[in-house]
C-alpha cells in the first residue's frame, strides 16, 4: 500500500499524525497514513503554484497526450486498483472492476478530447475598428477535496478536467479512503512536470482546511456534505475565490401507477442500494401512486431482502458494508427513530448485521410521510423510503420539497407526463424509467443545497476555465 504524499512529483512520508485507515468490512488496520504537515501543505500549494505558467501554457493536444496515458496506465492497474477501492471501501471488488475503474479511465479520456475541442463564441467586430474574441483561460491552483464513497472516481472527476483546462491541482482525498489516490499520483508520477498533480492527505480540519485557505489556491472543488461546503464557502470568501461544491443528496423517486412495477422494483434494486447507498444519487425517497403502492412496497421489500450483503471478495455479492462504525450508527438511528413512529414499517432490514466490519442491512420503511425526519434528511446508507401520493401535483410538490436538488427520477409508460414531471422537477438531473446512469458527455451536479457547479461533460471544462474578452483595435 503506498501511504506516502505525493508533492512537486515526488512521494514523500506525510510528517503530521498518523491517520488509522480501516477495512470496513472487517473494521482491522490496513494502514496508517500519516497526514501532511503545515510545512507540506504550504509545499504542495507552493510546488502547484510554480508549475502552472508552464502547464497553463502547454498545447491541448500536449494536455490530452498525458492524459490519454494516464487512462491507459489506470487500465493497465485497473484490478490493482480496484483491490485498493475495494479494501478501503468495502465494497464488492467485482463491482469495483466492472463499473468504477473504467468509469475512471472514461473519464480522463473524455477530458483529453475535450481539452482540445473547447468552442463558444464567434471573434468578430461588434464596434466598427475593433476585433474582440473570447478566450478560456485556466484559473490556477485548484484545491480538489474528495469524500470518501467513490475515492478515485470523485478524484477523476475533479483532476481530469481541471487538469485538461491546464490548471495546476492539490488532491485532498477523504481521510478515511487515501489509497487509490495516493496509487493514482504515482501512476501519473512522470506524466506531469512536476508540481502540477500533487495529492496530500489528512483530515478535514487539519489539512482540507488549511489548504483552502492558502491565498495561493485560486479555485476550490468539493464534493462532500453541505456543512463542509459552507465552510469552503466562508474560507473562499476571504479573496474571492472561486467554488465548485458537489454537495448531498436525497433523490425522489417519482412512480406512476402506469410505470411497469418489475423495472422499478429491479431498478430500485440496484440503484437505491448500490455501494450500499452511499451516493449522493441514491434512490432512496420513492413516491408511489395510489394504486400501484401497496404491491410495490411487498415486491420491492421482497426484492431487497434478496440482495446479497457480504465482505468484498465473496461469491456474489451485492452490497458491502458502511464506511465505518460511526456512520453506521448514524444510520442505525435513522431507522430506530423512523420505526418508533406508529405509521410507518420497516418492512425488510432495519438491523445492523452482528459479527466483525461495519454491516447493515438492506432497509425498506413504507408509510413514510412527507414531514419525516426519513424522508428529509440524507441517511447516505441503504435505506429507502416509500409515501404514497394522490396525484401528479402532489408528487411533483412532494419531490420538490426537499433541500436537496442533485437527482431525481420519474417512472411511468406515458411520454408526455414524463415530460411534464421532468420540467417541473427542481433537480440537477432527471432519469426517466431508470436512474443513477451516468455519462462522462453529460453533466452532473446540484441545485439548491446540493451546490453547483457540473461534473462530467464540457461543463466542467468550462467550470474549470475562465471567461475573458480580449479586444484589438485596429
Ligand atoms: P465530508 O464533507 O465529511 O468530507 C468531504 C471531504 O471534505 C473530505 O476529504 C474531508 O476531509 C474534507 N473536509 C472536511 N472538512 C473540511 C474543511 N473544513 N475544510 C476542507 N476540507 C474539509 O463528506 P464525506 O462524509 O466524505 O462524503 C459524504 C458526503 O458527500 C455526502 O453528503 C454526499 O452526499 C456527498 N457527496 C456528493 C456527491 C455529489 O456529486 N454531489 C458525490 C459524492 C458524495
Amino acid at each position: 500500500m503506498d501511504t506516502k504524499l505525493f508533492v512537486k512529483g515526488k512521494s514523500v512520508a506525510g510528517k503530521g499524525k498518523d491517520e488509522p485507515v480501516l477495512d470496513p468490512a472487517s473494521g482491522k488496520l490496513l494502514a496508517n497514513v500519516p497526514e501532511a504537515s503545515p510545512e507540506q501543505i504550504e509545499a504542495a500549494v507552493k510546488a502547484a503554484d510554480a508549475a502552472f505558467a508552464g502547464w497553463s501554457a502547454t498545447s491541448p493536444r500536449d494536455r490530452a497526450t498525458a492524459l490519454l496515458k494516464l487512462a491507459d496506465r489506470i487500465e493497465g492497474a485497473a484490478a490493482e486498483l480496484a483491490t485498493i477501492e475495494s479494501r478501503n471501501c468495502g465494497k464488492p471488488h467485482a463491482a469495483v472492476l466492472a463499473d468504477e475503474i473504467p468509469a475512471v479511465a472514461d473519464v480522463f479520456r473524455f477530458f483529453a478530447g475535450a481539452a482540445r475541442t473547447m468552442h463558444g463564441a464567434v471573434a468578430g467586430e461588434y464596434q466598427a475598428g475593433f476585433t474582440s474574441m473570447i478566450r478560456r483561460d485556466p484559473v490556477g491552483v485548484v484545491a480538489s477535496i474528495a469524500p470518501w464513497n467513490y475515492p478515485l472516481l470523485m478524484a477523476a472527476w475533479k483532476v481530469a478536467p481541471a487538469l485538461a483546462a491546464g490548471n495546476t491541482v492539490v488532491l485532498k482525498p477523504s481521510e478515511q479512503t487515501p489509497l487509490s489516490s495516493l496509487r493514482l499520483a504515482l501512476l501519473a508520477a512522470d506524466l506531469f512536470p512536476p508540481g502540477v498533480f500533487n495529492v496530500i492527505c489528512g483530515r478535514g480540519a487539519s489539512v482540507g482546511a488549511p489548504l483552502v485557505a492558502h491565498p495561493l489556491v485560486a479555485m476550490i472543488s468539493l464534493t462532500g456534505d453541505v456543512a463542509t461546503g459552507e465552510k469552503i464557502l466562508a474560507a473562499a470568501a476571504k479573496g474571492t475565490r472561486r467554488t465548485h461544491l458537489e454537495l448531498g443528496g436525497k433523490a425522489p423517486v417519482v412512480v406512476f401507477d402506469d410505470a411497469d412495477l418489475d423495472a422499478v422494483v429491479a431498478g430500485v434494486r440496484t440503484f437505491g442500494f448500490y455501494n450500499a447507498g452511499q451516493d449522493c444519487t441514491a434512490a432512496c425517497r420513492l413516491y408511489a401512486e395510489g394504486r400501484i403502492y401497496e404491491k410495490l412496497v411487498a415486491d420491492l421489500s421482497h426484492a431487497v431482502a434478496s440482495i446479497k450483503v457480504g465482505t468484498q471478495l465473496e461469491e456474489g455479492v451485492e452490497m458491502g458494508p458502511l464506511i465505518t462504525a460511526k456512520h453506521r450508527t448514524r444510520v442505525a438511528g435513522f431507522v430506530s427513530r423512523a420505526d418508533d413512529k406508529k405509521h410507518m414499517e420497516v418492512t425488510t432490514g432495519g438491523h445492523a448485521r452482528a459479527g466483525a466490519g461495519f454491516f447493515y442491512e438492506p432497509t425498506v420503511i413504507a408509510g413514510a410521510r412527507q414531514t419525516d425526519e426519513i424522508v428529509r434528511k440524507e441517511v447516505f446508507g441503504p435505506v429507502v423510503t416509500v409515501t404514497r401520493f394522490k396525484d401528479t401535483a402532489q408528487a411533483i410538490d412532494w419531490a420538490n420539497d426537499s433541500d436537496y436538488g442533485l437527482a431525481s427520477s420519474v417512472w411511468t409508460k406515458d411520454a408526455g407526463r414524463a415530460m411534464e414531471v421532468a420540467a417541473r422537477l427542481r433537480y440537477g438531473c432527471t432519469w426517466v424509467n431508470t436512474h443513477f446512469m451516468l455519462v462522462s458527455e453529460m453533466p452532473h451536479g446540484g441545485l439548491k443545497r446540493s451546490g453547483y457547479g457540473k461534473d462530467l461533460s464540457m461543463y466542467a471544462l468550462e467550470d474549470y476555465s475562465l471567461v475573458r474578452h480580449v479586444m484589438v483595435k485596429w
